[in-house]
């Protein structure tokens, strides 16, 4: 890629007899922000830990800025970390802590306060700099690692889970505080996370991973509406699949129903799921190439109300030819 700013290069790595990760390679563009997205297990935080120098690859190499940078240490990389578990020192206030990370970079002393006080002003928590950890909620304690990172004003940030152990509402929060300091600093930005949504909404662009490799990179969009594999289709969003060898699929909202169009199928089950209703269905109609296959369609409230929702209903389902996905004529990769 012409204006790479991390590259990974047929990158190997294995645990004893378990590959953890198999030739991955990848280029990051500066400002990116990527996600690293897959099940439990996939290789994500092995990659992440190859890409910060704390974990070495079998094979391979990693360029940052143009530079071979596989033998360096941890320290002479100059990523920012930010992990699940805040890794804060509990015996240290905020500023602190902050303060902590950059004595090792031997700034004067006022220098270093005036960094840590910006780095929480960033993260908008200069009120609470003298509290302790403990005296922080979980998203508060996530704010001032994130803001510790920063303060070094690293090349790259690296974070790992930083949200999983927050709940739901300090999760959204957060999802738009961290990709905000984000842009505002332009850091090129690397996360690992399990939550398909949380990727959706934070990356420029999504690495899918699946045991050991990237199955698919790109924009959320792409992701989403031109999955290159099923897999890829399954993992992310709700799916369809109309036949026994996952070939064809759609997606529950591309699901048409209109009565007196396309063909006759039962309503067996709905739920109220706030903007959508997710209906399902199986299929009635003899003839119909899809015959007895059940199929879930999410409709919004407006369609759900043209039509005469209850179990046991027959509906009127059309699967448009345009939002069929066919995975028979994708070169999987
Ligand atoms: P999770 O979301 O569960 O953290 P992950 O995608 O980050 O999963 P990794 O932590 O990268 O997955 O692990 C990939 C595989 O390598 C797993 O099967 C794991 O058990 C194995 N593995 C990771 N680190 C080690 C290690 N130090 N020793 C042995 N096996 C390891």
């Amino acid at each position: 890629m012409h204006n790479s700013y991390l590259r990974v290069e047929g990158v190997e790595k294995r645990f004893k007899q378990h590959t953890a990760l198999k030739n991955v390679s990848f280029d990051i563009r500066k400002n990116e922000f990527v996600c690293l997205l897959g099940p439990s297990g996939c290789g994500k935080t092995t990659l992440l830990r190859i890409i910060a120098g704390l974990e070495e690859p079998d094979a391979g190499r990693i360029f940052a800025g143009g530079k071979d940078i596989t033998a360096l240490p941890p320290a002479k990389r100059n990523f920012g970390i930010v992990f699940q578990s805040y890794a804060l020192f509990p015996n240290l206030t905020a500023l602190q802590n902050i303060e902590f990370g950059l004595r090792a970079r031997k700034y004067e002393k006022k220098r270093i306060k005036e960094k840590a006080m910006e780095a929480l002003a960033l993260v908008e928590l200069l009120h609470v700099k003298d509290k302790y950890p403990a005296q922080l909620s979980g998203g508060m304690q996530q704010r001032v690692s994130l803001a510790r990172a920063i303060a070094l004003e690293p090349d790259f940030l690296l974070l790992d889970e930083p949200l999983s152990a927050l709940d739901a509402k300090v999760r959204e929060k957060l999802r738009n505080e961290i990709r905000s300091v984000q842009e505002k600093l332009g850091i090129t930005t690397i996360m690992v996370t399990h939550d398909q949504e949380e990727a959706l909404t934070m990356a420029d662009r999504i690495f899918v991973m699946d045991q050991a490799e990237i199955k698919q990179a790109g924009t959320p969009q792409e992701i989403y509406h031109k999955p290159n594999q099923p897999f890829v289709a399954d993992f992310i969003g709700s799916m369809n699949f109309l036949n026994e060898s996952m070939e064809t699929a759609i997606r529950p909202e591309h699901v048409v129903v209109e009565e007196g169009k396309g063909t006759a199928a039962v309503i067996e089950a709905i739920e109220f799921k706030g903007p959508v209703y997710r209906v399902k269905v199986r299929m009635t109609e003899a003839a119909s190439k899809f015959y007895n296959q059940q199929i879930i369609i999410d409709l919004s409230a407006y369609a759900a109300k043209e039509i005469n929702l209850e179990r046991g209903n027959v509906i009127s389902i059309s699967l448009p030819e345009s939002r069929l996905l066919d995975f028979k004529e994708q070169v999987v990769s």
